[in-house]
């Protein structure tokens, strides 16, 4: 169990970590206070994945395709580990309205999934 970094009680499980958005966020039983997982941490933690993934892929002369997929799916298991188990929480005031999956949020977050795979795609062009 997790601290509540409201009333300091260890009452947040994994489990509600895993299964909490910003349209459902944790809610302490203990004092009722919402959080989500940081967003700034999360944000922080991709652009570091982002750099580490152009870095190591720049040592490797020709990266091959599988090498970079052990390499992401490496970094999206450390990244899990950070998110649920060391990264703080953000208090929030009320949850968000769940977003209308209309077609452009389908096209938004095909856009969003594209820009984060560019670094990995440069690296196996360039090669
Ligand atoms: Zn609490």
């Amino acid at each position: 169990m997790f601290l509540c970094p409201s009333c300091r009680a260890r009452s947040i499980s994994l489990r509600a970590k895993v299964r909490s958005s910003i349209f459902r966020p944790i809610a302490c039983p203990n004092c009722g206070a919402l959080f989500v997982v940081s967003r700034l941490a999360m944000l922080l933690s991709l652009i570091v994945a982002e750099v580490l993934v152009f870095v190591v892929a720049n040592q490797f002369e020709r990266p091959s395709v599988g090498l970079m997929a052990v390499f992401i799916a490496t970094l999206v298991g450390v990244g899990l580990i950070y998110s649920f188990g060391f990264a703080p929480l953000e208090r929030i005031s009320r949850a968000e309205p769940a977003p209308a999956m209309r077609r452009t949020t389908y096209l938004f977050l095909i856009a969003l999934a594209a820009a984060l795979a560019l670094v990995p795609i440069y690296v196996l062009m360039r090669a």
